[in-house]
């Protein structure tokens, strides 16, 4: 094998140039060690790696080199490898896992043991979040090269008193969609020309991951396999350094931290961090970048304010997180302002970046160590500092809703206990305090008005928690897991019928799997109290009720089935033996409706946000395992829409012709839902396909503005836009659309500015804002009192025998918002059985 290696190397060598544009400065090379271009037979640079060459040279370093050793963490949902290198000295190798538990003393406040000055600083260098930002994806088959490889006595002194773990792509998935895209449009000779192909990628881009999510708005979340197999791999090893690679528009430069000062009143991150340590690093950045003459820029965008990106939220776990951005040659050459940027050229600068942070991390491990001990000190200190002794939370009626935002607290490593007066508790006074304040605490101050993204992340509103702030403490038995949340009676055997509640986050799925298996189940319309063992049971709006006399299997199958689904989808089921309800309507009435099953669409392709479609798509795949067809745009014209019952449009710029429009019109007509989100609902408002109104205010048209400096007119303008605010909404929980919600005011989350007017029928508007609707988040005085305060959340409208359902807010926001995914199921579940009364 080794031989077989050395004569390889040789030969490649011979034939390939080494690539010392980039590796120049840390010469010699170990000659064994095969380098990326001689493993890959060709330079980097030249083509799109793809990540599973990624990998596989990876896993060769590991297997030649005695400083590498290669591990797993996850898996993509296309099946991809979520891959670690760990690259030090063969002795710190072996005795990884002693290191790692002296490492881990930093983050117990309570421990006072001295950490040895030989302890190594760890360092984790993270590649490609987004998958069509490629060059750290390159850069980092250099670094890998370079830290193994190197005989340099610099880098032979970064393995000596550092760990470093390199991912290489955090969003495989993502990647390989672009990198199909541009090796597969790839001219020779190059085209410069940005309006070729090569440089414009299709519909949905490689951004993002396979459900078209932004993973680095997901550190937070923790939504996909990507993110949770990071967070438990972090939270494994709490690195000292964290980067996190970017690229950004192609006319740009460069950016590293620090970012623009942090906009909150009282942020929860140190000020030493995004002050003292990003200075001190960036000096190193402007140092390393203008020795190679490459043009730069620090503080002017970009906030760390949102805890889930991959550069802020290692901030929330006492290291140092970093932001680098490099404009994108977007393909392997093109054509700029400057002349022309090419692909070897933007891997050079974050491969310079790569190294630069090693650097800069050895010659502060000290000060790093210490820095991270003090912030998980000081998170105690805060707690204590607080009137606040923990936050009390439940949600009555949908224990799986409970169990997920439990799973949320777990994945961040925060303590949750029962209380001991019913409900879950979780104690402020631990080291993931600021973990614990990200996840319940609201904002309405701030100084700073223009976030490049959300301004509002307080999970447990995500997940319509019914929580508070508690001044004393009653601890039950801590829980270590939340599988142990949920416990469902198992239901007992009926020849009459089972009812199931529709409360429960779950209960969709139940019905969609009972209705595949091909029974029929009715929804109350009305809600009754039937007779049980123990005197009564109230069942609310929305209750299924599944007869078994009337199904075409017999009592012994149907039993069977609905053992299944709820041994599946963890959910409370009721068996009943009478029709006759002690309250409210009887089992027979016509206020109990037998159900369809679903039969959905939603276009997807040109013009329509991708992120939404996707979420859309993942809550379906995902947790009501319930297909839907995504229709590409351009199939429009020629789709048979005859075959579905429910049409999603999601936010996009629309831009359909009159044909397609006729032919969705006149397929609502027919007694079908259409149902719109976001700027899609604003879309079919303004070309009339609904008789509805947007909240608009007449501008007076002989008022003279009063003058502003130029300079200030992105910051002013970008102020009222809204990134993103928590709201209260007024929720009708008598409609439809409103079942399986018991309380009458819940949270939504709103980030556009489309502002529905309410219906002018008294029936129609089904969720409308409160009159104090502010939860959490920056919104303007102009848009909160003149647009907002007016506005409706959910509307519906007749068209011909159908009706179409207009959302203002996204009820699926980042896979996250379990609190308004029912208003959006109950759409397509319901939507067919929607009367609007004239
Ligand atoms: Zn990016």
């Amino acid at each position: 094998m080794k031989k077989l290696l050395l004569f390889m190397a040789f030969c490649c060598h011979a034939l390939l140039p080494a690539q010392d544009y980039f590796l120049k400065n840390y010469q010699p090379y170990n000659p064994e060690i095969p380098s990326p271009e001689t493993y890959l037979g060709y330079g980097i640079g030249e083509m799109h790696t793809r990540h599973d060459l990624i990998v596989s040279y990876l896993e060769k370093l590991a297997e030649v080199s005695d400083r590498a050793s290669i591990s797993y963490y996850g898996k993509t949902h296309e099946g991809r490898k979520l891959v670690m290198l760990t690259v030090t000295t063969p002795d710190k190798l072996e005795k990884l896992e002693e290191l790692r538990q002296q490492h881990l003393k930093l983050t117990q406040p309570e421990n006072q043991e001295a950490i040895p000055e030989s302890m190594p600083v760890f360092i984790n260098l993270a590649y490609n979040v987004h998958g069509n930002e490629p060059s750290s994806s390159e850069a980092a088959l250099l670094a890998a090269y370079t830290l193994v490889a190197s005989e340099h006595p610099a880098i032979a002194r970064y393995r000596d008193q550092a760990v470093i773990f390199l991912d290489p792509t955090i969003n495989p998935d993502g990647r390989d969609r672009h990198t199909q895209w541009a090796n597969s449009f790839r001219s020779n000779p190059l085209v410069a020309d940005p309006q070729d192909a090569e440089h414009n990628e299709m519909w949905p881009a490689g951004r993002t991951n396979h459900y078209w999510f932004d993973l680095n708005r997901d550190w937070l979340l923790g939504i996909n396999p990507e993110s949770r197999g990071k967070l438990n791999w972090y939270h494994h090893w709490y690195p000292n350094v964290v980067t996190d690679f970017h690229e950004m528009g192609t006319q740009s430069t460069y950016f590293f931290e620090p970012m623009k000062a942090n906009g909150s009143l009282d942020p929860i991150m140190p000020k030493e961090n995004y002050e003292d340590l990003n200075n001190l690093f960036g000096d190193y950045f402007a140092a390393a970048l203008d020795s190679i003459g490459s043009l730069y820029f620090t503080k002017e965008v970009f906030d760390g304010t949102y805890p889930g990106y991959g550069s802020s939220y290692p901030d929330l776990q006492g290291g140092l997180g970093l932001l680098f951005e490099q404009a994108s040659s977007r393909g392997h050459k093109q054509t700029t302002a400057y002349g022309e940027i090419t692909f070897p050229f933007t891997i050079r600068n974050q491969y310079v970046s790569s190294l630069t942070t090693v650097k800069a991390a050895v010659e502060n491990k000290e000060y790093l160590k210490d820095y991270q001990r003090r912030f998980f000190r000081s998170a105690l200190k805060n707690a204590d500092d607080s009137r606040i002794r923990g936050y009390k939370f439940n949600a009555t009626n949908d224990q799986n809703r409970v169990k997920s935002f439990i799973d949320k607290l777990l994945l961040h490593r925060i303590k949750v206990y029962e209380s001991a007066d019913g409900g879950y508790v979780v104690p402020t006074k631990q080291p993931q305090y600021r973990m614990v304040q990200t996840m319940f605490e609201t904002y309405d101050k701030y100084r700073d008005s223009v976030y490049y993204d959300a301004s509002a992340w307080s999970v447990a509103n995500f997940y319509n928690m019914n929580y508070q702030p508690v001044s004393s403490l009653k601890l039950g038995n801590e829980i270590s897991s939340a599988e142990s949340v949920v416990n469902v009676k198992p239901v007992e055997r009926s020849d009459y019928a089972y009812i199931l509640d529709w409360d429960d986050y779950n209960t969709p799925a139940a019905l969609y799997y009972l209705q595949k298996e091909g029974l029929v189940l009715a929804s109350a319309f009305k809600p009754f109290t039937v007779r049980s063992d123990n005197g009564s049971k109230k069942f609310n709006y929305g209750a299924l009720v599944l007869p078994v006399q009337l199904q075409k299997k017999d009592s012994g199958q149907v039993y069977e089935l609905i053992k299944k689904a709820q041994e599946k989808f963890q959910i409370p089921v009721h068996a009943v033996s009478t029709g006759l309800n002690l309250n409210g309507v009887d089992l027979g009435s016509r206020f109990i409706k037998p159900l369809k099953e679903p039969k959905a669409a939603m276009l997807v392709g040109n013009g329509v946000r991708s992120y939404e479609a996707g979420e859309v798509w993942h809550l379906l795949d995902t947790r009501v395992h319930m297909p839907i067809t995504k229709i590409p745009m351009r199939n429009l014209s020629r789709a048979d829409l005859s075959k579905y019952e429910s049409l999603v449009m999601v936010s996009g710029n629309y831009h359909l012709t009159d044909a397609e429009k006729d032919k969705i019109i006149s397929w609502v007509k027919q007694g079908n839902t259409l149902i719109t989100i976001g700027s899609a609902s604003e879309y079919i408002i303004d070309k009339k396909w609904v008789d509805e109104k947007l909240t608009k205010i007449e501008k007076d048209s002989l008022a003279i503005p009063e003058r502003l400096p130029y300079v200030d007119a992105d910051e002013h303008l970008g102020k009222e836009s809204v990134g993103g605010v928590i709201l209260k909404a007024s929720l009708d929980n008598t409609h439809p659309l409103g079942f399986g919600y018991r309380d009458q005011v819940i949270p939504v989350y709103k980030n556009n500015e489309v502002w529905l007017a309410p219906s002018k029928n008294e029936y129609a508007t089904v969720a409308k804002y409160t009159a104090n609707p502010h939860i959490d988040g920056f919104i303007t005085k102009k848009n909160m009192e003149n647009y907002l305060k007016p506005s409706a959340s959910i509307v519906t409208s007749p068209l011909g025998s159908g009706r179409v359902i207009l959302f203002a807010d996204n009820p699926n926001f980042r896979g996250s918002w379990y609190g308004t995914n029912k208003l959006f199921l109950n759409a397509l579940f319901l939507g067919e059985y929607i009367e609007i009364p004239n």
